[in-house]
């Protein structure tokens, strides 16, 4: 197994690099490496020497592969490769007001929801923290490229976030106290892993939580999310309104539109019923499912999509419909495999 990489290792532990040189060197190469997000080889208040030991001992985790930019130019999607040979991707949004980015958490994911491009690929490993970081500070370089600094972050790449939620929340640490982006910028989007939701709930930084519902009763929910077979809506709903009451943060349900599974109007009746048990925070963003190899069902149509929200803020929810990015280059919701192989899913 190699040793920690660049964004693994703890101030306490980057100490020990710089063993027999004057302190002040670690406030030098943990604002190079956190606030310049400058390789050890640029950060030129360090001298010449130092900078080329420490590139050599603080690997990066993160060997790029491909990055492709949408037809707008403002979704760009890197492929890495990691150690081992597994791949992840990462994108970066740039939108007028705030440029997100959406990190994966593992390389693939076991929750194995059909409709979704990583979950038909199934589950390789989960990521470190310096993975995850440098995917941050990555895509942070890229923005800074075009005048532009990382705002959001959104853990809804490749993943299940609360199954690999210690080194998730060490870098949701790091993002915050280290980068300096605000933990009300941060969120974190889970499957439904109740135990996750619940130890999240119990941490000190005021993330927002995002919830993949895409069905309102369980029979449904199953079918399209096996996990909810374990976690069914009802204890997920409260564990979000406990979430809500305990951080007063914003609690979203995703909802990827299928056609003709569940965009119906007693889907909408029954999500409104849900949303309405944690008012006045849930919100609904409505996704139009995007297209997968390995699953034939189609999106809901954009016309149908409206009417949904309508219908749901006319129930007494709050939706909107999520815009859609990178759909040309594979980079949208759901759609990240990095090149692995599917399998098909049998229609819902
Ligand atoms: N595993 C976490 C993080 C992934 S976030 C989670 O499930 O929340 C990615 C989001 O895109 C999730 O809400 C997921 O359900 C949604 N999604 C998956 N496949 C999709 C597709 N084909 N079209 C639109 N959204 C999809």
């Amino acid at each position: 197994m190699p040793g920690p990489t660049r964004y693994d290792v703890t101030r306490e532990a980057l100490a020990e690099h710089l063993d027999g040189e004057p302190r002040y060197r670690l406030d030098q190469l943990w604002d190079g490496l956190y606030t310049q997000l400058a390789d050890p080889a640029d950060i030129t208040n360090l001298p010449k020497k130092l900078r080329q030991r420490l590139d050599d001992e603080l690997p990066t985790a993160l060997t790029p592969v491909t990055e492709s930019v949408d037809e707008t130019g403002d979704t760009v999607k890197f492929l890495w490769e990691l150690d081992g040979g597994s791949r992840v991707e990462t994108v970066l949004m740039l939108y007028p007001d705030r440029a997100t980015v959406c990190v994966s958490s593992q390389a693939g994911c076991a929750m194995a929801c059909g409709f979704c491009a990583t979950g038909q690929a199934g589950f390789t490993r989960h990521l470190t923290v310096g993975e995850i970081v440098e995917q941050v500070v990555r895509a942070a370089q890229r923005a800074k490229q075009a005048d532009r600094r990382v705002s959001n972050i959104v853990f809804m790449g490749m993943g299940e976030p609360m199954a690999n939620l210690t080194p998730v929340w060490k870098s949701v640490e790091r993002i915050h106290g280290d980068i300096g982006l605000s933990a009300r910028h941060i969120t974190i989007s889970t499957v439904g892993l109740i135990p996750g939701i619940r130890a999240l709930k119990d941490l000190p930084l005021p993330v927002n939580l995002a919830v993949s519902l895409h069905a309102a009763n369980d029979e449904l929910r199953t079918e399209m999310v096996p996990i909810n077979k374990r976690y069914p809506i009802d204890d997920l709903i409260e564990a979000c309104s406990e979430y809500l009451q305990v951080k007063n943060r914003r609690v979203s349900f995703e909802w990827a539109m299928i056609d003709g599974v569940n965009d119906r109007t007693s889907d909408a009746r029954e999500l409104a019923a849900l949303c309405r048990r944690l008012q006045p925070h849930a919100h609904v963003n409505l996704i139009p499912l995007n297209p997968t190899p390995g699953y034939p069902t189609m999106g809901t149509p954009l016309k149908k999509v409206y009417a949904f929200r309508d219908a749901l803020e006319e129930f007494g929810a709050n939706a909107t419909v999520r815009q859609n990015r990178g759909t040309d280059i594979d980079a949208a919701c759901g759609q990240l495999a990095a090149g692995q192989p599917v399998t098909i899913t049998p229609k819902v």
